[in-house]
């Protein structure tokens, strides 16, 4: 019997055909979403048609991966085995330079953002590896 204790793995997306280019490019280092090829909208996350214009046609198209923060809190709970071990950890709704908003948790192995006010502060993108060919964006705090 093996009694090694076993890391929980941690959560893998899931992949549709709608999300495909999404992680595709995720994996190349690229955070891309998409533009409404009749009213140049960015969306996120991705859809069947825009939020705008409900125009089905779009294209893909990579941002700066920078943004601020727009709302911040700290989670002290895990719901999750894989969570627990990273406790207290933030989460943080952000606003990309372009203009979509994404949900992301900051990339903090010093604890130095747990109990600061986050909202307005400066982020960029980065890519965790997660498997092979799967990259998750994730945000740390930069200046
Ligand atoms: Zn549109």
């Amino acid at each position: 019997m093996n009694t090694a204790m076993t890391l929980p793995r941690r959560p893998q997306p899931e992949i549709s055909a709608l999300t495909r280019p999404f992680w595709a490019a995720a994996a190349t280092g690229a955070l891309v979403v998409q533009r409404c090829l009749a009213c140049a909208h960015l969306r996120f996350p991705p859809g069947p048609v825009c939020t705008q214009c409900l125009d089905e046609r779009s294209e893909w198209t990579p941002l700066s991966g920078r943004g601020s923060v727009l709302s911040h809190l700290v989670f002290h709970q895990g719901y999750d085995a894989i969570w627990r071990q990273t406790l207290p950890y933030s989460v943080v709704m952000l606003q990309l330079d372009e203009g979509p908003r994404m949900f992301s948790d900051i990339d903090d192995p010093q604890r130095r953002w747990i109990d600061a006010d986050l909202v307005g502060r400066r982020v960029e993108v980065w890519f965790d590896p997660l498997a092979a060919g799967i990259a998750v964006p994730r945000f740390r705090v930069v200046g």
